[in-house]
């Protein structure tokens, strides 16, 4: 890997503004998935170092909540420019430690930044209250406060803006942070970390902890008492863990966890940007993302067009190296995703469903598999409860609006929810029926750091980027005076 920059690439964890080993100088490799290549290590730090971290955040936090909003911002702002200057590099070591292709890594990088951006402008507006008062001689006034330390727990599907998204909001605000990395993605992290430092972000405020113990450092964070609150994107069965794990010390939560998005065509859809909303939700990052289509539901009289204008569009796709060329389709994360991808597969053929395309691994081999698309696939079948996180897309048919909304709703989770029609009165009265915190109409990709992005049900609590993200990182104070 060839870094214009080489100062991005580190092989230490980041505490307390010193670059530093494990304790016990433990470290783990991180590995191109493409290729199973050794691309860097990392320290394997525990809970000792990440108790050090929290120390470190609590010690810079008074100084740092001190400072005015926009001397935050301005530090921010120039982590912001830092970032996109360095785009390039950051985007080579995500597609090299991530796998997705240079051109989606390249975008992630502008997404990432702009969560930094946004923040340390919305960082000024945390207005507070003046309320009429209950008597005479009293008034009421109501400010908003850094929460205080905050400790973050990341995925690896989007290295740099699962982070970026937590620490804008949380540094903006005035909240210092100890973030971990998913194990899979540290250096994307660490590199962050370089430019945050670069741009003066002073030592103790944002706290970089890597580990391959997740459940140990994850131990400290959510038990440690000067940690007030805790934001965790990853799956639910991990998020309900610590969810548990906090309420020991009755610390908040923020939880973006799993989805198992409907994709609906109606018969009234626009068919070809149907195809195309379909391809971006579905074969994005290779459908590594929470919000990809996870069930695609086309109604009867549609279903067939659709079915083969997809397969003709999922037939061009080109896999490979994320960083070799046009590729669209990467490899997925590790030898576990493609597995799992594998027995969802053939859960569905048992039962039933036809493969349209794709269908197996890969001939590159490794961690790529094909994309692929089943047909017949109903409610029986596990990709209709599941989260896929691969690139595979099954349809399902209805018949009804009744019937394409139970469907839809039918699930625990509640993230993003996606449907084409252009009969305004259904677009309505979907939009409304939908039991999700994100809805695209004729839309399929919804990420922006402009709008509210989480979930309801076991999806998720909290929102992250727009105006209403900074919410999860203050406390409301009401002051009552008397006496006046
Ligand atoms: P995914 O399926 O996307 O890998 P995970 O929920 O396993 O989802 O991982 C998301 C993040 O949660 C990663 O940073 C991972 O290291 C971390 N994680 C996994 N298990 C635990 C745990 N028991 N305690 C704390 N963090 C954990």
């Amino acid at each position: 890997m060839q870094l214009n920059d080489p100062g991005l690439l580190r092989a230490q964890a980041y505490i307390d503004g010193q670059w530093l080993a494990a304790d016990d100088g433990g470290s783990f490799d991180v590995t191109n998935p493409a290729d199973g290549s050794r691309v860097g290590s990392v320290p394997d730090m525990g809970a000792a170092e990440t108790r050090r971290a929290i120390a470190a955040a609590d010690a810079a936090l008074p100084a740092w909540r001190a400072r005015t909003a926009k001397e935050r911002a301005a530090i921010l702002r120039r982590w912001y420019e830092l970032i996109l200057a360095n785009q390039e590099d950051l985007a080579v070591l995500m597609s090299t430690e991530q796998g997705k292709p240079l051109a989606e890594a390249r975008g992630e990088v502008v997404y990432g930044a702009s969560f930094i951006e946004w923040f340390a402008e919305e960082g000024k507006r945390i207005y507070g209250d003046v309320i009429p008062s209950h008597g005479a001689d009293k008034r009421i006034v109501v400010v908003k406060q850094a929460i205080g330390v905050v400790a973050a727990i990341t995925p690896w599907n989007f290295p740099i803006a699962m982070i970026t998204r937590k620490a804008g909001p949380a540094l903006a605000a005035g909240c210092t942070m100890v973030i971990k990395p998913a194990e899979d993605t540290p250096l994307c992290a660490l590199a962050l970390a370089v430019l945050a430092e670069r741009a003066g972000l002073p030592a103790g405020v944002l706290n970089i902890v890597t580990t391959n113990r997740a459940p140990e450092v994850g131990g400290e964070l959510t038990a440690n008492p000067v940690v007030r609150k805790l934001s965790f994107t990853g799956s639910t069965a991990v998020g309900k863990l610590l969810m548990r794990q906090c309420a020991g010390t009755v610390k908040k939560v923020a939880l973006e966890l799993g989805g198992n998005a409907p994709f609906i065509v109606f018969d009234d859809a626009d068919l070809d940007a149907a195809v195309a909303g379909a391809m971006a939700s579905k074969y994005r990052n290779a459908g590594q993302t929470c919000v990809c289509a996870n069930r695609l539901l086309v109604q009867d009289g549609i279903y067939d067009a659709f079915a083969a204008k997809l397969a003709e569009a999922v037939a061009r796709l080109k896999v490979g190296p994320g960083l070799s060329g046009e590729v669209q389709q990467g490899p997925l994360i590790n030898a576990d995703a493609v597995a799992k991808v594998e027995e969802l597969l053939a859960d569905a053929v048992d039962k039933g469903a036809q493969v349209l395309c794709g269908g197996k691994r890969h001939a590159l081999g490794g961690n790529f598999y094909e994309p692929t698309i089943v047909t017949g696939v109903t409610a029986q079948m596990r990709v209709a409860r599941e989260e896929i996180f691969g690139p595979v897309a099954p349809l399902f048919r209805f018949h009804s609006e009744e019937e394409a909304v139970r469907m839809a709703n039918d699930t625990e989770f509640g993230l993003a929810a996606y449907f084409y029609a252009r009969d305004i009165a259904r677009v309505w009265r979907v939009a409304e029926a939908l039991e999700y915190g994100i809805v695209g109409i004729n839309e399929g990709i919804i990420s922006t750091e402009v709008a509210p992005f989480g979930g309801v049900k076991e999806s998720g609590i909290g929102r992250e980027g727009s105006r209403y993200g900074i919410d999860d990182f203050v406390e409301i104070k009401y002051l009552c005076m008397g006496g006046i």
